[in-house]
């Protein structure tokens, strides 16, 4: 059947657009005007991103059988304890499912790969705040409980998400109306290293603000109140995971060591994504552990869970995020397109055309 279905040509490095480069990855690429159909032919066949997608595709549908799970089996919804556990499950099915999206579509053209990652980060900016909000109401450690910081952690994470998602997209192209290029197919700075500088920083300092509580936990407390149970163990395993998936990402190896070799199995974003997973597996198990193990104590002794500190804070962020990821796309909608007829001609003719409307 497959052997029926004409699959799109790929390119090398050297016949796409500069926008579309990825470091050390030299072959592999679609094109970079490719077409819906063509976008989701490219999932069956082997591309620079077939296993980017893939990585992140599946997973999706492992987190939403267990949110699935717990609203219908559960009965979560009813029960506003776990209410925490449910915004953080939605949130593990929001990233991985925007990221598989965005390394689907993202070669439509320019426009779409900036307003595709626009949507991952919004996702991920999420994804921190989910985190944020189940440790905030089932892995505080007892001595922390009811403090000052527990108090302002989630609006203080609430902030973090809507300042780290203008962070990443500002990465792309600088701020919407006063930087973006006319021709929208440049990076934001002349040196790509500064803007790489910016996405990490805002994925890092998310992630390092929603773990101080769980580091105090794990790796500081002593004596009474620390929370040494057996859920630390599962702790350690998705910090440790977390700790490897950022330094793929910062390092870009294995394939910096041998350019070309790593394009289709093996590179570092394909290792980042299946690392971020099994990170989130595992961070899954850990508060869904603690959460069984703490309940009587937490109901008790913790801030009580409600719409307003776990459900409300979520959708607030995700129509926030929803608005700052329109304001960075607007320019590039409205940006003047090219005449049509052109633009197929430069289609057929072939990749390597640096049109500035690709
Ligand atoms: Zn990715």
């Amino acid at each position: 059947m497959l052997s029926l279905i004409k699959f799109p040509r790929v390119f090398s490095i050297n016949q796409v657009p500069k926008v579309f480069h990825e470091d050390s990855i030299i072959s592999g690429y679609r094109h970079p005007r490719s077409s819906a159909t063509d976008c989701i032919l490219s999932l069956f066949q082997m591309t620079n991103e077939t296993l980017n997608i893939w990585t992140h595709f599946l997973p999706t549908w492992y987190f939403l059988w267990k949110l699935v799970t717990v609203v219908l089996m559960q009965q979560g919804w009813q029960d506003t304890f776990t209410w925490p556990l449910l915004v953080f499950l939605f949130s593990c099915c929001i990233y991985p499912l925007a990221s598989s999206c965005a390394h689907t579509f993202s070669t439509m053209s320019v426009r779409a790969r900036h307003i595709c990652f626009f949507f991952d980060y919004g996702a991920l900016s999420l994804y921190s705040l989910g985190s944020a909000i189940v440790y905030s109401f089932y892995i505080f450690p007892d001595k922390w409980l009811n403090s000052t910081f527990h108090q302002w952690y989630i609006p203080i994470a609430m902030a973090n998400t809507i300042v780290c998602t203008i962070l990443a997209c500002y990465s792309r192209l600088g701020l919407p109306f006063l930087q973006y290029n006319h021709d929208v197919v440049k990076r934001l700075p002349e040196s790509p290293k500064f803007s790489k500088f910016f996405r990490i920083l805002a994925f890092a300092y998310p992630y390092l603000f929603d773990n101080i509580p769980l580091f105090y936990r794990v790796f500081l407390c002593t004596g009474e109140g620390c929370t040494d149970n057996d859920t630390n163990m599962l702790h350690y395993k998705h910090i440790a995971l977390a700790f490897i998936t950022g330094f793929l990402f910062a390092m870009r190896f294995p394939e910096r060591l041998a350019p070309g070799s790593f394009d289709y199995i093996g590179h570092s974003h394909q290792l980042f994504h299946v690392c971020a997973i099994i990170g989130t597996h595992f961070q899954m198990l850990a508060v869904e552990q603690d959460l069984v193990m703490r309940r009587s104590w937490l109901t008790v002794n913790s801030i009580p869970v409600s719409f307003a500190n776990s459900v409300g804070p979520a959708l607030l962020c995700v129509v926030l995020n929803l608005i700052i990821i329109l304001l960075f796309s607007l320019p590039l909608l409205s940006a003047p397109a090219c005449q049509e007829s052109k633009r197929e001609k430069d289609k057929k003719k072939q990749a390597t055309k640096h049109c500035s409307c690709y």
